[in-house]
């Protein structure tokens, strides 16, 4: 990764986790659930609105580190309007970047990219999927369901 790009990344986390996008409770949400890091100590509750099969609107609420709480802010900004399955295969993408042994296209329009530096250090990766983690649980508990990463 380039050193500016690198920069440009940093700068993008550093607003998502200052200014989140999407924070706070939910009012009647469809779906909710509760995930939890212990190795970072970032705890977070995700709160999902169904329309049908579509995410009408998605909010969480996070006491965690910077690329978590800038994690959440860019993954409920990126699946708002998505429907299920739409959800699942970004789920998919993005760990798969994440996690994966080969390094992932950055792209500099997608915001996801910037927490790809993350893959550099391997105890914060556990940070950045916590929010896909626990959505992801919601949708599929359609109820009050609790993650812990291991
Ligand atoms: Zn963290």
């Amino acid at each position: 990764m380039s050193t500016d790009l690198r920069d440009l990344y940093q700068e993008i986390i550093l607003e998502h986790s200052r200014k989140p996008k999407n924070a706070g409770v939910l009012e009647d949400p469809t779906a909710e659930a509760q995930g939890n890091n212990p190795l970072c100590g970032d705890r977070i509750t995700v709160y999902v609105k169904l329309d049908g099969d579509r995410i009408e609107d998605a909010r969480f609420d996070a006491r965690g580190c910077a690329i978590s709480v800038a994690s959440a802010s860019m993954m409920t900004e990126s699946l708002k309007g998505k429907t299920l399955d739409e959800a699942e295969e970004a789920f998919g993408r993005f760990n798969t970047q994440m996690t994966g042994k080969e390094a992932p296209e950055l792209a500099e329009d997608d915001e996801l990219s910037a927490l790809m530096g993350v893959r550099d250090f391997p105890t914060r990766i556990k940070c950045a999927t916590l929010p896909w983690h626990t959505l992801r649980a919601a949708l599929k508990g359609a109820g009050d369901t609790q993650i812990t990463t291991e």
